[in-house]
């Protein structure tokens, strides 16, 4: 199995940029993973019960060749690779690496829910797919991603941190980065 997997990165422990750019390397470097597209980096607002500072947030897409079950295993080493703390559940995060989309699937099995649960509710995933692709549609509710967001108030806040030049991640590797990461 292939396809095409949107990937949610955030980080709001230590240097928080250092530790987005050093886990999309990491998966850029696996050899099933081919780079397609990066968005921008976004700061947001922690969607907690628990105090904690704010995240930097930002999507990921790839081409992966394998399933999506041996992607999120991949994911989880990266993220235990770099430190992540399992301790608190909703709490400070090294490391956050979620499958957001793993092409049009809509997958229900334990451990693993595509499309992400929760992306439909949450800014810190919709607006980074969304600058990648303003037309994404949720594969679950056939409704476009678009919608969720205008439909979420202002609690949660986001502000653009910056772009992230593809090459800082390694996707020459894939000899494919597009002109500033983006599309
Ligand atoms: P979190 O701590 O919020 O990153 O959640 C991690 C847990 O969510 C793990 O136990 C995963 O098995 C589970 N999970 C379910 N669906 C997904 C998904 N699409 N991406 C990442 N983790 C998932």
């Amino acid at each position: 199995m292939a396809g095409v997997a949107y990937i949610g990165v955030g980080s709001n422990v230590g240097d928080a940029f250092e530790n987005c750019l050093q886990g999309m390397r990491a998966v850029i470097d696996n050899e099933r993973a081919t780079f397609v597209a990066l968005s921008s980096l976004y700061r947001t607002s922690p969607v907690s019960p628990v105090v904690q500072s704010d995240f930097l947030n930002c999507a990921l897409k790839i081409a992966w060749r394998g399933t999506p079950r041996e992607l999120l295993s991949f994911l989880q080493e990266v993220e235990a690779a770099l430190g992540r703390d399992r301790g608190v559940r909703f709490g400070p995060r090294t490391l956050d690496l979620d499958i957001l989309f793993f092409d049009d699937l809509v997958l229900d099995t334990p451990g693993l829910t595509i499309p992400h649960p929760r992306l439909h509710q949450r800014k810190f995933a919709l607006v980074p797919c969304l600058e990648i692709d303003p037309g994404l549609v949720h594969p679950r509710f056939g409704r476009p991603l678009a919608e969720y967001l205008r439909e979420l108030g202002d609690e949660q806040k986001i502000a653009p941190f910056g772009k992230v030049p593809a090459d800082r991640i390694g996707s020459a590797k894939a000899g494919d980065a597009p002109e500033g990461g983006g599309g």
